[in-house]
């Protein structure tokens, strides 16, 4: 379990994770509204090269956006999609585990799940700006250790 004190601590944090991303590495963020998902996602998107100011998609079920060595980071919220199968057929979810590395807020809301994953938990804290972060990494055994050892700075009890 992680902590962090600020949005500004939520998107270093996020940044430690996504130096470590390649493409079709997938995040899956979990957390209520206004937990930090977006701010998450803009943390990755920006270690990943991304230099566009990152708005909410939430019109959009997913925005595109292009890194470092013209690597696509895709955006997706899927908050407001009613089931499963609106989502399936956009086609957008042939872009997950694909060619880019997906950043996907409110995964759960289409039962999205690749192999290779991670998974966060973001959850308010009693304190009003803290956040405790719980990280799962599934698929990248040759990554995972480096991945937690850039996050041990925020390690909580
Ligand atoms: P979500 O996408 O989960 O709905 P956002 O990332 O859009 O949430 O918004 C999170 C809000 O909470 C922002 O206004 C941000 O400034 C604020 N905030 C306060 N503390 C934190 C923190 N520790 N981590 C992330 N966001 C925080
Ligand atoms: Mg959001």
């Amino acid at each position: 379990m992680y902590f962090t004190r600020n949005s500004d601590e939520t998107f270093l944090f996020a940044s430690a994770v996504g130096q470590h991303l390649l493409p079709g590495d997938t995040v899956l963020l979990y957390g209520d509204l206004g937990a930090g998902k977006s701010v998450f996602a803009r943390g990755c998107a920006r270690a990943l090269g991304v230099r566009d100011e990152m708005a909410s998609p939430t019109f959009t079920l997913m925005q595109p956006y292009k890194g470092k060595d013209n690597i696509n980071v895709y955006h997706f919220d899927l908050y407001r999609i009613q089931d499963e199968d609106e989502f399936f057929a956009s086609g957008l979810q042939d872009h997950i585990g694909t060619d880019g590395v997906s950043l996907i807020e409110w995964p759960q809301q289409a039962d999205v799940c690749p192999e290779r994953r991670i998974e966060i938990d973001i959850l308010r804290a009693e304190d009003f700006d803290g956040r405790d972060i719980d990280i799962n990494i599934f698929g990248m055994d040759d990554r995972k250790d480096k991945i937690l050892m850039s996050l041990c700075r925020w390690e909580s009890i």
